[in-house]
């Protein structure tokens, strides 16, 4: 997983109780990212199913929603909408008017329109647009170019140019659809994680809870910090993901819909909420929000906690994590500083 890592107090009782005890374990690449599953249940057979299930869900969102696949319902929508409104399934209907929610709670720096600018990068190939071109995609980035019409479940762009992509979401969602499907099993305890979202049910083993460990945003082999939790969702957000480097200066794959560059106020942001959706959302919106203004978004939601690492390479924690922090559950260690 890319920042936040989950693992047992003890790695040798994890190896123990996945190969004694009814847990498994499985691995694989999917919506370009690592998908992993590690769920508990007597019946090795349902366990079995439930892995299946998870995987098959995970291949079926991809399928409707990567807009890399020129088939998916999302695909179709990016071609057509701003010729007329297009019809689409409630599931995609739902999870873009979600979108549109957080946009709104966050005063656009959650913006699915992104992509009418994102897709002028590509990191792998190191590419990013000239200031004009940036200048002029990014006068598209508005949520408000999305009209929904709940009647039909129908939406429309209102300009040309206008792209939407759900990358910042739909993993989140993913891990959440999937813990819904192994709980219709009887599996209720589990960990689904899909790239930087994970979400954990049931305690781990023995009444002992999940540790949570937030990577160093400039050493993926060191944790920054470790917190004991359970039943709950984790996501981060990260400029280490997908970037390239230019003349010192580095792109990254999270925008900030104002200017349609890179958001560069913080290194990571790790959310910690009561479901996958909400924590991807949000730590993509507070990564751009930055720490000041993320910090007080978080301290305004109920049951939402963050660790955000800056861009100088120092933590900030939200005021829920701070008063956990009085039992000494956190363990802390200093952050790599800045310039790396
Ligand atoms: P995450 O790792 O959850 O922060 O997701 C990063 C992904 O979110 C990127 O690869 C984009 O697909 C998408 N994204 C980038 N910037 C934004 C933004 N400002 N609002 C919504 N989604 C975004
Ligand atoms: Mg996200």
């Amino acid at each position: 997983m890319s920042g936040a890592t989950l693992f047992p107090a003890l790695a040798l009782l994890l190896t123990t109780c996945i190969a004694h005890a009814g847990w498994l374990h499985k691995d694989a690449d999917i919506m370009g990212t690592r998908i992993s599953v590690e769920l508990f249940h007597d019946d090795p057979a349902v366990a079995r199913r439930g892995v299946d299930a998870v995987f098959e869900e995970m291949h079926r969102i991809d399928r409707d929603m990567s807009p890399w696949i020129a088939t998916s319902e999302l695909s179709r929508l990016n071609r057509e909408a701003a010729q007329h409104p297009v019809a689409v399934s409630d599931e995609l209907f739902e999870l873009i008017r979600t979108s549109v929610h957080y946009s709104r709670l966050t005063h656009g720096a959650f913006d699915i329109t992104f992509a009418s600018v994102g897709f002028l990068y590509d990191y792998r190939k190191g590419v990013h647009p000239d200031e004009p071109e940036r200048r002029a995609a990014t006068e598209l980035i508005n949520y408000r170019n999305l009209v929904l019409q709940a009647q039909g479940h129908t939406i429309a762009y209102s300009k040309p140019g206008v792209r939407i992509d759900l990358g910042g979401i739909a993993k989140g969602y993913a891990v959440d659809r999937s813990i819904r499907l192994l709980q219709a099993l009887g599996i209720h305890q589990a960990l689904v994680t899909a790239g930087g979202d994970s979400r954990m049910i049931g305690e781990r083993w023995k009444g002992r809870p999940w540790n949570i460990g937030v990577r160093d945003p400039r050493d993926e082999h060191k944790l920054v910090a470790v917190i004991p939790l359970e039943n709950v969702a984790v996501s981060t957000s990260g400029d280490y993901e997908r970037f390239f480097e230019e003349d010192g200066i580095r792109y990254h794959h999270i925008i900030n819909p104002a200017s349609g560059d890179s958001a560069r106020g913080m290194h990571s942001a790790t959310l910690i909420g009561p479901d996958a959706t909400t924590t991807d959302a949000l730590s993509t919106s507070v990564f751009v929000l930055g720490v000041e203004r993320g910090l007080a978004l978080v301290n305004s939601l109920p049951n939402i906690d963050a660790i955000l690492v800056d861009a100088q390479g120092h933590l900030h924690y939200s005021e829920g994590l701070l008063a956990a922090d009085r039992g000494e559950d956190i363990v802390k260690t200093p952050a790599t500083p800045a310039a790396r």
